[in-house]
């Protein structure tokens, strides 16, 4: 049931770094066109999370089932990627010296192979799905300007507009408020939102606010493992998570 009903299942996953256990039998279940809040405090096990959902780290026990049956801990991280997993880290990868539009171009093209340039000609669809992007991530009135001449905050919706180019089923978005403006991340919020319509999104934030912004599931990692489940609300009155977070 866990597999036919979700996107992404993790199934009993421990990771130990050195004998310490930075996963300990984490089970979790994002369900298709879902958008999960993952928070915890530092050292929970949230970036190792990411790291095996993408193949960077392999489990030592445990499956991560996608969409369906795939098993992602027997692939690497660029076949991972080619299922449609994109992730955006907190320090963007723009090309600084092409424009906004244009990186999202490249980012369209890239499947394609590493050789993409600004000469391959793009049919009329493509031509439209920039625009469509630039509108989502908000950055069409910049679409000339060039990546370096961005705001912080508009670099990193660039970044998710590049992610959005490749067409991912599923997008990891690691502390997309971070170094944001108030405003700043007030739109994140609604852009994810907006992009959470058609696929799924795991979010790793640290900042309160904006988790409650998105009013979504939450997911508190703790030592590894789930310690607790459900809205916001319900988590920040459950006096094991309350523990956590003032306990050190
Ligand atoms: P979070 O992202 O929630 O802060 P992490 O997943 O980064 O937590 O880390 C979980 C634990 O695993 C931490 O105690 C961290 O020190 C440890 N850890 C993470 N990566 C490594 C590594 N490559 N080598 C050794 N220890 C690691």
């Amino acid at each position: 049931e866990k597999l036919t009903g979700s996107l992404l299942y993790l199934d009993d996953v421990s990771v130990s770094f050195d004998g310490f256990k930075a996963l300990n039998a984490l089970s979790l279940v994002i369900g298709p066109g879902e958008m999960r809040a993952i928070i915890g405090p530092n050292g929970a096990g949230k970036t190792t999370m990411m790291d095996v959902i993408t193949g960077k780290t392999r489990p030592d026990t445990g499956t991560v089932y996608f969409a369906g049956t795939t098993d992602l801990t027997k692939l690497d991280e660029a076949e991972i990627a080619n299922l449609g997993i994109g992730r955006k880290f907190q320090r963007p990868t723009t090309f600084e010296s092409q424009t906004v539009r244009d990186n999202i171009e490249l980012s369209l093209k890239a499947p394609r192979g590493p050789f993409a340039t600004l000469f391959h000609k793009l049919d009329d669809d493509q031509r439209d799905r920039i625009d469509e992007i630039l509108e989502t991530i908000r950055l069409t009135e910049q679409r000339d300007t060039l990546a370096a001449n961005l705001s912080h905050g508009q670099r990193q919706w660039l970044e998710i507009g590049m992610l959005l180019a490749q067409e991912p089923q599923l997008l990891l978005v690691d502390e997309p408020a971070a170094g944001m403006t108030d405003a700043e991340t007030e739109q994140t919020a609604i852009l994810l939102k907006e992009i959470a319509r058609t696929q799924s999104v795991v979010v790793v934030e640290h900042d309160m606010d904006f988790v409650r912004g998105l009013g979504v599931k939450v997911t508190v990692l703790h030592e590894g493992s789930v310690l607790a489940e459900g809205s916001l609300d319900h988590v920040s009155a459950d006096s094991r998570v309350v523990e956590v977070y003032l306990g050190r």
